[in-house]
């Protein structure tokens, strides 16, 4: 058995096909003498056809996927049409007298190079974008077809490979790939979106398995532990293919299930809010039951932008979430820069050895005159159309340490106001929140309720500031848990004391979207919930099967336990008992 990171939910169990041959980049060519005129000519045939390939996939994409994620091809053409891209191929043919493809494959090269620099997962991962449209044109000037290497297998596989590019994903036919093991990847890889919206299961980040795995092996992938069994013997094997025919049947059921109200087994409404980084993140908040956005991530806009992104432009990109949103209902968080995120234009001036308790977020924000004063202004000019649409914006700024830094936010937000009332632009009030991330707020929660609208608890970084577990470390991981008894004492007390002040309170870490932890917050009296949008379907599927009362009492007994283990233990036991289907989606 191994363990890897699940990144798409459900149940396979079929036969192995090790397609990493299938899969590798063509050999390197060599530079040498070659014929300028011909190289720049058979480069440019090779990317028209590329393009002709990926409007097909798209088309393909788009019947078997949501907009939102057919979309992602959208971006494989932007990439193949883009300016430094065809620049870089031309100097290396021209200056450096490459062949097409030497040139092609240096530039992803220098690509990668770039792109391992970013600490952020997220932007890693956009470099399987660029190889897969490099690896495309490639294929294209050895004259072979791409057709080819889209899998059309005969019998249902667990597709085994290196690392999957999202055209491959698209490639694969639902029916005949039940699931999907990669060695590389992680839960906000494109090709895990993709695996996601195709209803694959899918396990990544399993170092060993091109090694321990061989075509033709038995094997059972869990996406909802994120297991990979290996040649179960018939008792394990039997067991599961069970688990496989009701998790078919289940995921029917959570597609009937999207447009019913989210509530408790007792009829109490819930709210079950998405995160989002884009407009197409915000598409598939609707596409997927959530009844607005409650985390709008906005530094993704900066992070992949060359400058810091101008006013009107950011109004344009909130007008955008804001419409593709469900409601209009978004809750806009300020950017939250540094810690992992770094941008290049940022010009810090030293390294920081600790980046995660240094110069990050709101702390950066307040120093840097590009930042805070534009995107406020930005935020309440888009929220005046929200209005308009019968719409609600929130503004939150992250990782508020101190009384101090609220205090200055509003006066920040009342200059912006001033400024924009001077100007005579259009604009709207917007309730202002803090997150709750850093423990020394949450023991001054009482002091900062009377100057915030509302609350949202960042559990992922209150967790490992908490714990003092980097949330990013592997090996530290068995700290960072958000079932620590210490981290659910916090959690009862913050959420008690916004309940008493009567300001609303939501949960916008990892943890909402799990069904232990969704439990004991709902017991502690929290109502509101916001999610990656795919596990929008599982939450309110389990939702229905948990009322209020049951839930206090699990709050109550989990907040006895003394250990990790007794917490999980309990609620797994517990919450087995009392939903038939519980181990169906199970997500952690
Ligand atoms: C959090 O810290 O829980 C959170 C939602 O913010 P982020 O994951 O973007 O740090
Ligand atoms: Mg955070």
């Amino acid at each position: 058995m191994r363990k890897g990171v699940a990144v798409s939910p459900g149940i396979a169990v079929g036969t192995a096909y090790c397609a990493n041959k299938l899969f590798l980049p063509p050999a390197s060519p060599s530079a040498g003498e070659v014929d300028i005129q011909a190289e720049l000519s058979r480069y440019e045939a090779a990317r028209w056809r590329a393009e002709e390939d990926l409007i097909a996939i798209q088309q393909k994409a788009e019947q078997q996927l949501s907009p939102s994620d057919a979309a992602i091809f959208d971006v494989h053409r932007a990439i193949l049409c883009d300016a430094s891209l065809i620049d870089r191929v031309h100097e290396g043919i021209i200056r450096h007298e490459m062949t097409a493809q030497g040139a092609l494959h240096h530039s992803l090269e220098v690509y990668s190079e770039a792109f391992s620099k970013f600490n952020d997962s997220y932007l890693r991962e956009r470099l399987t974008d660029i190889r897969d449209v490099i690896q495309r044109v490639e294929r294209h000037l050895q004259n072979d077809s791409v057709e080819a290497d889209e899998v059309l297998l005969a019998n249902p596989v667990i597709l085994v490979v290196d690392e999957l590019l999202p055209s491959q994903v698209v490639g694969i036919d639902a029916l005949k790939v039940r699931g999907i093991v990669t060695r590389c990847g992680s839960e906000t890889s494109h090709a895990a979106i993709v695996a996601r919206g195709l209803g694959i299961p899918a396990v990544s980040g399993i170092e060993d398995i091109l090694e321990v795995v061989k075509t033709g092996d038995h094997l059972v992938v869990d996406g909802r532990e994120g297991l990979v069994i290996i040649d179960p013997d018939a008792e394990a094997q039997a067991a599961y293919l069970k688990l496989e025919r009701e998790f078919f049947d289940f995921k029917d059921h959570l597609v009937e299930n999207r447009d019913l109200p989210a509530e408790t087994a007792d009829g109490v409404s819930i709210e079950l809010l998405a995160n989002v980084n884009s407009v197409s993140d915000a598409e598939a908040a609707g596409a997927m039951g959530a009844t607005g956005i409650g985390l709008f991530r906005t530094e993704y806009l900066y992070l992949t932008h060359p400058t810091v992104p101008g006013e009107e432009e950011q109004v344009q990109l909130y007008i955008d979430v804001i419409k593709a949103a469900p409601d209009h209902r978004v809750t806009i968080r300020s950017i939250d820069l540094g810690g992992d995120k770094t941008l290049p234009f940022l010009n810090r001036r030293h390294r920081e050895s600790n980046p995660f308790m240094g110069w990050r977020s709101i702390r950066l924000c307040f120093e840097h005159p590009n930042f805070l004063q534009p995107q406020l202004r930005a935020v309440m000019r888009a929220a005046a159309v929200a209005r308009e649409l019968g719409g609600d914006v929130r503004l939150m700024f992250p990782m508020i340490t101190t009384l101090e830094e609220i205090i200055e936010v509003k006066r920040v937000v009342r200059e912006a106001q001033a400024q924009l009332d001077a100007e005579q632009k259009p604009y709207a009030r917007v309730p202002l929140g803090m997150m709750l991330e850093v423990p020394a707020a949450a023991i001054s929660i009482d002091l900062m309720l009377e100057e915030v609208d509302f609350v949202s608890i960042g559990s992922n970084d209150l967790v490992q500031y908490l714990m003092a577990a980097d949330r990013d470390n592997p090996k530290v991981a068995h700290l960072c848990q958000p079932l620590a008894p210490p981290v659910l004492q916090i959690l009862k007390n913050v959420i008690r004391a916004c309940l008493d002040a009567g300001k609303p309170v939501t949960l916008c870490g990892e943890m909402a979207g799990h069904t232990m932890s969704y439990a004991v917050l709902l017991g502690m009296g929290l109502r509101s919930f916001s999610m990656s949008p795919a596990l929008i379907p599982y939450i309110k599927e389990f939702a229905r099967h948990l009322s209020i009362a049951t839930a206090e009492s699990i709050a109550q007994q989990v907040l006895t336990l003394r250990t990790i283990r007794e917490v999980r233990t309990y609620l797994a036991d517990e919450l087995a008992r009392l939903v038939p289907d519980f181990e169906k989606f199970k997500i952690s």
